[in-house]
């Protein structure tokens, strides 16, 4: 483990670190140990430069006499001894292949697709895989229930300094000195994410424990996801990014054929619970206060985005497009729009994305 104040200190941390000090955030110095609240540089599981993936973690470079690892497959479906599983089937290169348990099968397919193989095998709600002609094993309605994610919402700012990663990525010499740098040292704003330091913060003085994490992005775009230019702003900008650590908005995702391929119907209601919503304007209030401290004002030249129509007043409204986007999954943009994350969009005036948390079959 390391920490990107090893690896690439830079000023907009620094200043972003003491902007949350003055208002009122502690310092940790760990906060993956006992004391997470507070603010850091954010903590790296690189070693050399390189990220420690799982795979490179644990799996390159031991030996693997009782491991036989299958790539570029995809699980289709469990199979069954009667209501006990003891294999998985799964494609791969094109050609339909099987393997079967000795004594135990573990599904670990992440949060969406977990729910998704149990329920194209069988298991879950029976009226909904009836529906789709999918013979029943398991009567299980909670399967693709409780979907637990967290909306993130950024407010970009106009940064004074060429310092951030917009016009790095706007320039081919900058970008081949920044990987010039990282080839040579292993160091600089390569090998870090573009996220650096982070508050795990209390939003109020009643709060028991830090409910959101706030931190500084080097970057600022009005459409990140539109694939022009990364979708950066062309002048140097950053971001002050909040979402809330234990939602209380529960969504769900289900299979919407019985093809494998299919990407399942994904219904996050992000904000659904009122609590969420209170939760994420005291953030943007915090998120504010922070970017308005001395230690950040030689940095912030002026706001930018949405973000500016936010008019901080008891109701709080703002008027913006909606702008939310899903980060690491496809989405469903019909199915967005009858989700409340537009009220998010219209409080808090940010923009805003979404990291896939979890999805529990009870
Ligand atoms: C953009 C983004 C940012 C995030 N940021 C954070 C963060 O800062 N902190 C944090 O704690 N969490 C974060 N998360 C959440 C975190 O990544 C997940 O909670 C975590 O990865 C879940 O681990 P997992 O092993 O359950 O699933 P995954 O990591 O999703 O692993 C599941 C694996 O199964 C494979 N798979 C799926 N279906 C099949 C199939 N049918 N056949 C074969 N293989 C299959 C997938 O390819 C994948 O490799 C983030 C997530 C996203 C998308």
């Amino acid at each position: 483990m390391s920490s990107v104040a090893e690896v690439n200190p830079n000023p907009l941390s620094d200043a972003f670190i003491s902007a949350c000090r003055q208002a009122g955030i502690p310092l940790t110095e760990d906060y993956n140990g006992t004391a997470y609240e507070g603010v850091s540089y954010l903590q790296l599981s690189v070693g050399g430069g390189r990220r420690c993936s799982t795979a490179v973690g644990y799996l390159h470079g031991r030996p693997q006499q009782n491991l036989r690892i299958a790539t570029e497959a995809l699980a289709t479906r469990l199979l069954f001894d009667g209501s006990r599983v003891t294999g998985v089937e799964y494609m791969q290169g094109g050609q339909t292949r099987r393997a079967m348990a000795a004594r135990e099968m573990i599904v670990s397919a992440g949060p969406i697709k977990s729910p998704q193989l149990l329920e194209l095998s069988g298991i879950g709600d029976a009226h909904r895989l009836q529906t789709l002609g999918i013979p029943v094993r398991m009567n299980l309605p909670g399967v693709g229930e409780n979907l637990i994610d967290h909306l993130q919402s950024r407010i970009t700012y106009e940064c004074t300094r060429p310092i951030t990663l917009n016009e790095i990525m706007h320039n081919p010499l900058r970008q081949g000195w920044m990987g010039l740098r990282y080839l040579m040292t292993r160091r600089g704003i390569m090998a870090t994410p573009s996220v650096t330091a982070q508050a795990l913060a209390r939003c109020g003085p009643d709060d028991a424990r830090p409910g959101v994490k706030i931190q500084i992005g080097h970057l600022s775009g009005s459409d990140r996801y539109s694939g022009k230019g990364f979708g950066l702003d062309r002048f140097p900008g950053f971001n002050v990014g909040f979402f809330q650590l234990r939602p209380k908005s529960r969504g769900h995702l289900h299979i919407r054929s019985t093809n494998p391929l299919d990407d399942p119907i994904i219904e996050p209601r992000y904000l659904c619970d009122g609590d969420d919503q209170q939760v994420m304007l005291e953030a943007l209030r915090l998120s504010r206060k922070i970017a308005q401290q001395s230690s950040m004002a030689a940095l912030v030249c002026a706001k930018r985005g949405r973000g500016s129509t936010c008019r901080m007043n008891r109701r709080c409204s703002s008027t913006s497009r909606p702008r939310a986007r899903r980060a690491g999954i496809r989405s469903e943009p019909a199915r967005w729009a009858s989700t409340p994350w537009r009220w998010s969009i219209r409080n808090c005036g940010c923009a805003a994305s979404a990291a896939c948390g979890s999805s529990i079959p009870r």
